[in-house]
């Protein structure tokens, strides 16, 4: 059964074979050269090591690749991984949901309207009922796992060897949650505001609805891989904060998601500031960052001054318009956020803060968290940092969660 030995890797593969594994069946290499320059290492140990696993049955050779004249290069592919991976973005009323090709593109996307209060079983009914139907208008076998195998992906194959390589079937589903996720456990870890949701086995539900693999994350760090990849100029270092009705962040230390011992790492939102006084906060503290700096608080304060908004889309609709009083908010949320991202950057020294999240769309917010960190971080520390907006808006937990999934899967590929 697939998904046991996804669960339960039974081999252990030496690194560098992982790192070959991850980036052939990612789409992310497709040659010996091209894995040589992005492992960084000599071509000479690539072309060692691939064969060994050319003759182990772990890889293969397609006669696809791109022909520079000459003879023809071969291209390496793992044997099963022809096909396309689910990704969704769980948010409070609306679910993302996405279809990643091979390579980590975004092939096509879709929203759908949710209640997270519903519960778990009402929502993933739902997100699992969409994929279905986006995989669909992908055409051929992609819209049924149950079709997998080899047979249909041959079927496709000899159809049309361009999109039966896109597109063939269902190899995983990777979710993002808008709460703490207990990655082991693949569920929410006391959420709130969302009945029904703690504890629940997110990643066994989806893979019994779907019969594939899937892995579960947190919002913020599904954001966070998104960011630190989508980016032209490249940092090994970096933090992405998502700044919306909520505040969250992720850390990506050496290109990797880094996760703390608990699972909480880069949960800033509960950090103390003076600002904030005795306001109480959803966690049961008092005087949080959340309290001052988040959509939320920005709709408490403009009602507790006579507005009438009820939503972060209300904030954002007036600051656009450029209200005085909403502008002059939204620049002191930036503000708060700013002093607690200082003590962040001087700790974490990173090459980059992404922004992401509907207030970072906001000209005042990013430019008075910018302005903060530069004057409040230490010189050292902001002479080649990057601060810039999110390269992939809306799509960064698509794309983040994909590529979290494709690197699960490996283990996958080398137990089958
Ligand atoms: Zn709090």
């Amino acid at each position: 059964m697939p998904v046991a030995q996804f669960a339960r890797p039974r081999v252990a593969a030496p690194r560098l074979e992982r790192e070959i594994l991850v980036l052939v069946s990612s789409g992310r290499a497709r040659s010996r050269k091209e894995i040589a320059e992005s492992l960084g290492i000599a071509p000479s140990t690539v072309s060692q090591r691939v064969q060994a696993m050319l003759a182990s049955g772990v890889l293969e050779e397609t006669g696809e690749g791109a022909s520079s004249g000459g003879r023809r290069p071969r291209a390496l592919r793992v044997p099963g991984s022809t096909g396309y991976l689910g990704v969704v973005d769980v948010g409070g009323t609306h679910a993302r949901i996405g279809i990643l090709r091979h390579g980590g593109e975004l092939a096509t996307t879709t929203e759908v309207a949710i209640a997270i209060a519903d519960g778990p079983e009402p929502v993933l009914t739902q997100v699992t009922a969409a994929l279905r139907d986006l995989a669909s208008t992908l055409g051929s076998e992609a819209g049924s796992s149950e079709a997998g195998g080899s047979e249909a992906g041959k079927a496709v194959r000899n159809g049309s060897e361009k999109s039966g390589a896109d597109s063939g079937r269902l190899l995983g589903i990777g979710i993002s949650l808008p709460g703490p996720v207990d990655v082991a456990r693949r569920a929410l870890d006391s959420p709130s505001r969302m009945p029904g949701w703690s504890g629940f086995d997110v990643g066994s539900w989806l893979e019994g609805a779907l019969d594939v693999p899937a892995v579960v994350e947190n919002d913020a760090n599904a954001m966070a891989v998104g960011e630190h990849f989508g980016h032209a100029r490249r940092t090994r270092h970096s933090v992405s904060v998502k700044a919306g009705s909520a505040i969250g962040a992720g850390i990506l230390v050496d290109d990797r998601l880094h996760r703390g011992s608990g699972g909480a790492a880069g949960d800033i939102t509960h950090t103390r500031i003076a600002a904030a006084g005795d306001t109480p906060c959803s966690c049961g503290n008092r005087g949080c960052l959340e309290t001052v700096a988040s959509g939320a608080a920005l709709v408490r304060l403009l009602r507790e001054q006579g507005y009438d908004v009820a939503a972060t889309a209300d904030v954002l609709a007036l600051v656009r318009d450029a209200e005085p009083v909403a502008t002059t908010l939204t620049r002191t949320a930036g503000r708060h956020l700013g002093e607690v991202l200082c003590a962040v950057v001087n700790f974490f020294n990173p090459g980059a803060v992404y922004l992401g999240g509907a207030l970072s769309t906001l000209e005042p917010f990013v430019s008075a968290i910018r302005s903060q960190i530069y004057e409040g971080a230490h010189p050292l520390m902001t002479r080649d940092l990057v601060i810039a907006p999110s390269a992939l808006g809306a799509d960064a937990n698509l794309v983040g969660v994909g590529r979290l999934l494709e690197d699960a899967l490996v283990p996958h590929a080398l137990a089958g």
